[in-house]
């Protein structure tokens, strides 16, 4: 059976991160193993948010989105074997946390290796378009980054997390926001699906882009071994469709393809 949410690539060609010529593997959107959201199950903390309906042109797709791009080292052990794992452990701990029955936690934490997780989200990101390579400064950093894990993450990237209680999918890759009032603009990559949205940020101007959610980045000083406790923040949570639909004095400018996924059994609600 034919599968649309697989963006065909070719069989063959560069890896979209290391440029080996290979056979190439299908990186899936999230991960495979991260546990499924339903609004149900999630009614506690949504009530919480504000559900803003989606502005502007969205390619829908409803189980998650795969892309034939990787070669099967970066597919298969970089991120199959070393960093998914911990990027699941953090996802499947949190959902059970927001899905628990009992009254929610200001916020939690969940022991798990950054740089690991770090690693997942930059190896995805970069997965997320058949037959493209690294373009500009900040991808051939998170290129840089996560083939040497030896390496911190660049000190110009920040990775901003935060709790995602909804069951579709967010892809964006090549935006920035820009604000009203001559303020430098905000270079970003996301991944959002459930139960967490991650942002990548390149040279973010604090002042004008003051976020309050938690920065993976922050742990750029451990190795790629070393564990820490990461806090999972229950408060600091923005709106669903923030950054992709931004607030008034805001406005997001594109370029690729921006997606969200959605749930197969939301669909004949809409
Ligand atoms: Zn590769």
């Amino acid at each position: 059976m034919k599968d649309p949410f697989l963006v065909h690539g070719p069989l063959r060609g560069p890896c979209s991160i290391c440029g080996t010529p290979a056979q190439l593997t299908v990186d899936h959107v999230p991960p495979k193993g991260i546990a499924k959201g339903t609004a149900m199950e999630m009614r506690d903390l949504m009530d919480r948010l504000s559900t803003d309906k989606v502005q502007g042109k969205f390619q829908l797709s409803q189980d998650g989105v795969k892309f034939r791009s990787l070669c099967p080292r970066c597919n298969n052990e970089r991120l199959g074997a070393e960093c998914d794992p911990e990027l699941l452990k953090l996802c499947n701990h949190a959902s059970t946390v927001m899905r628990s029955p009992l009254a929610l936690p200001p916020s939690f934490t969940v022991e798990v290796r950054p740089m690991r997780v770090l690693r997942s989200i930059v190896g995805h990101t970069l997965a997320t378009q058949s037959g493209r390579g690294p373009l500009g400064p900040m991808e051939e950093a998170m290129v840089e980054f996560f083939l040497d894990t030896r390496l911190p993450p660049p000190r110009q990237m920040e990775c901003f997390y935060w709790p995602y209680p909804f069951s579709d999918q967010v892809i964006l890759r090549d935006v920035s926001l820009g604000r009203l009032g001559g303020h430098p603009p905000l270079f970003f990559k996301l991944l959002k699906f459930y139960p967490l949205s991650f942002m990548l940020t390149w040279e973010r101007d604090v002042p004008t882009w003051n976020f309050r959610m938690q920065d993976l980045a922050r742990y750029r000083r451990l190795s790629n071994d070393d564990s820490a406790a990461l806090i999972i923040d229950l408060q600091a949570v923005p709106p669903q469709r923030w950054p992709e639909a931004p607030l008034d004095d805001c406005m997001l400018m594109m370029a690729g393809k921006p997606m969200i996924a959605e749930p197969r059994a939301e669909r004949g609600a809409r």
